[in-house]
């Protein structure tokens, strides 16, 4: 009575089933790992059901996993009492890949030497039985009563059927025909051992010929005190479907203002640098040990997508839709005290165990930033955890904004910072000189980025966040340091000539003590925008305001002091070094809009100055 239908994998399951089996793999055992896994979100998804009293195929059947082996015909077959498939679920979840990243998943599946990681990472773990199987059979029979009794048959390549066959028992039984090599996947001894490996931290009973493998406990409802850290590292491993640790955790349990209990564990590795592009969390939410939502949208802030565990809150219905939870002012709630939590977290990993921190920090502080920019409400405690080198950090050595606000000077009130591509080019600074010669810290910013995180903290605690390369920042006092000065008659009087010369190129020309030795400096505006932020929007292709930076010159330099009588004595040789000095400021401050300028003034000055002689 079978009627069979042929189906084409997708082409993307096709290439990612040829890396499958043809890759070298170390550890194929992890497609049982992947096959619990499986089976137990199937079973959550009937408790669920069950629980919003939706009338279920066989309602009396217990939810478990039960595995067995036979070593003769070399087969293992995982089978559960699970919400199983209809034929069109089989086709849309064993025919084709959901996940939107499929092209870039499958070029770094290539090459990734941790294949066997990401397979389940990234939403692709029922394929992985094909590592070992040269066919695979799903028997299943849906949750809905109206469902068919199907087989689902595929050796792997081009395609798989499917039949209709005599009438199934709910959920979906697994057979994996094993290769010859690989036929030790049918041994007991083998098969056991890898069960207890994997199956601690299922939810629902595995049984194994017989005997029951697993005791089932909620580990995030156990007193932080009981937990073992091995059990924790076991959990994760099962969550995140790895084999590593994770890089730091947190647990912890609340009665207000909402019973609340939540493990959540930071990964080893940044998971978008392979890539991807931007991953979901993969934070679980349950009321009272019942998966309400794998990832439920809302639960967290999205610059915290890294995260892995599990939140449980008696105080959810049960029955609340996904529609429903992520706009329930419940979920708000425990989004914001999940964040807070973690960011205290963190700031006590810093204190406690500042080499993990630093481990984070390398890893992570992407996420921190974007925080900043995206969450209002937290920026403060992230500022906090922010770290950067300054003038007065060895190169690599990282401080934060507490220690330079313990280091600032009596009278200083603000906190000088400088961005730019690298420490080496800030250190190259012309602002720099004076903020250093006269003991003050200047922070360094490197990270692309990094000005728009700046003007988002704006204010660390009482102190504002200034950047050095800017008009309206003021050394607060610098002592008056040895030299000849100009006269305020011959400041003036140069000064009146400089700016009737360039009229409203500069907004501002100006006589002041931010140079030590340089001749002159120039500074974005008041009111310009900076020069990551012009970068930014020309990246974008918008217009761009033009820019009236600020001149300052040093009166103490001898080249602006000769300039002084010069203007006098050859106007027009005064005006190439004038030009000469203020292009230079331009350039080096990275605000000359046009290079050709500067090699203008330098030829003409070369020609004046050979002529002459
Ligand atoms: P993921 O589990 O990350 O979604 P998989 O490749 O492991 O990716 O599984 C693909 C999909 O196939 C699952 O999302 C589920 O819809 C379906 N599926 C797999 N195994 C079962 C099962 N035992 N019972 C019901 N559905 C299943
Ligand atoms: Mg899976």
């Amino acid at each position: 009575m079978s009627n069979s239908s042929s189906y084409t994998f997708q082409a993307e399951v096709r290439q990612l089933l040829d890396i499958v089996i043809n890759a070298l793999y170390s550890d194929r055992e992890i497609f049982i790992r992947e096959l619990i896994s499986n089976a137990s979100d199937a079973l959550e998804k009937l408790r669920l059901l069950q629980l919003k009293n939706q009338t279920v195929y066989q309602a009396d059947k217990p939810l478990e996993i039960s595995i067995s082996t036979d070593e003769d015909n070399h087969t293992i077959t995982i089978a559960d009492t699970g919400i199983g498939m209809t034929r069109d679920e089989l086709v849309e979840n064993l025919g084709t890949i959901a996940h939107s990243g499929t092209k870039k998943l499958l070029e770094s599946l290539e090459q990734a030497d941790n294949k066997s990681d990401l397979i389940g990472q990234f939403g692709v773990g029922f394929y992985s039985s094909f590592m070992v199987a040269d066919r695979v059979e799903v028997y299943t029979h849906s949750w809905d009563e109206s469902g068919e009794s199907l087989l689902w048959t595929s050796d792997g390549r081009e395609s798989y059927t499917i039949d209709t066959v005599d009438t199934l028992d709910r959920g979906t039984r697994i057979v994996i025909h094993l290769k010859k090599e690989y036929e030790d996947f049918a041994k007991e001894y083998r098969v056991r051992s890898i069960l207890v490996k994997y199956s601690n931290f299922v939810g629902f009973p595995l049984n194994f010929k017989g005997d029951r493998i697993n005791t089932v406990e909620a580990i995030w409802l156990r007193p932080k005190s009981e937990v073992k850290p091995e059990e924790y590292d076991e959990f994760y491993q099962f969550i995140a479907h790895t084999e590593q640790k994770p890089l730091t955790l947190m647990h912890f349990n609340a009665d207000a203002p909402i019973v609340l209990n939540a493990l959540l564990f930071v990964p080893d590795e940044n998971p978008e640098k392979f890539g991807f592009g931007r991953v979901d969390h993969n934070v679980a939410l349950y009321c009272h040990r019942v998966l309400i939502d794998a990832k439920p949208e809302g639960l967290l802030p999205d610059w915290l997508r890294f995260l892995h565990g599990v939140v449980d809150s008696e105080d959810l219905p049960l029955n609340i839709s996904r529609e429903m939870l992520q706009d329930s002012s419940l979920i708000r709630k425990i989004n914001d005290i999940l964040t807070n939590r973690f960011l205290k977290h963190l700031d006590k990993l810093a204190k406690d165990q500042p080499e993990t921190y630093a481990d984070f920090y390398s890893r992570f502080s992407r996420y921190l930033k974007e925080g900043i920019v995206t969450s209002w409400q937290h920026k403060d405690p992230i500022a906090k955890l922010l770290r950067f080198e300054s003038t007065m950090t060895d190169p690599g050595k990282l401080t934060s904004f507490d220690s330079y606000v313990s280091r600032m000077k009596e009278n200083q009130k603000e906190i000088y910072v400088l961005t730019g591509e690298s420490r080496e080019m800030l250190e190259n600074s012309p602002y720099l000189e004076s903020f250093k010669a006269n003991g003050y810290e200047v922070a360094f910013f490197t990270d692309h980025g990094d000005q728009f995180v700046l003007d988002a903290i704006n204010k660390f605690g009482e102190a504002e966040i200034k950047s050095i390369d800017r008009a309206d920042v003021t050394i607060p006092e610098t002592p008056d340091t040895e030299g000849e000065s100009l006269t305020a008659d011959q400041t003036k009087s140069l000064q009146d000539w400089l700016i009737n010369m360039y009229g409203k190129k500069f907004s501002k020309i100006t006589f002041g003590n931010r140079l030590v030795s340089g001749a002159a400096v120039a500074l974005h505006g008041a009111d310009d925008m900076s020069s990551e932020i012009r970068e930014y929007m020309k990246a974008m292709g918008q217009d761009i305001p033009e820019a009236h930076p600020e001149i300052e010159l040093n009166p103490k330099n001898e080249l602006v002091r000769k300039l002084a009588d010069l203007k006098a004595e050859d106007p027009e040789l005064a005006r190439i070094v004038a030009d000469q000095i203020t292009n230079t400021a331009l350039l080096r401050a990275g605000m000359l809009e046009n290079p050709a300028d500067i090699a203008k003034s330098s030829q003409e000055l070369l020609e004046k100055l050979l002529l002459k002689k």
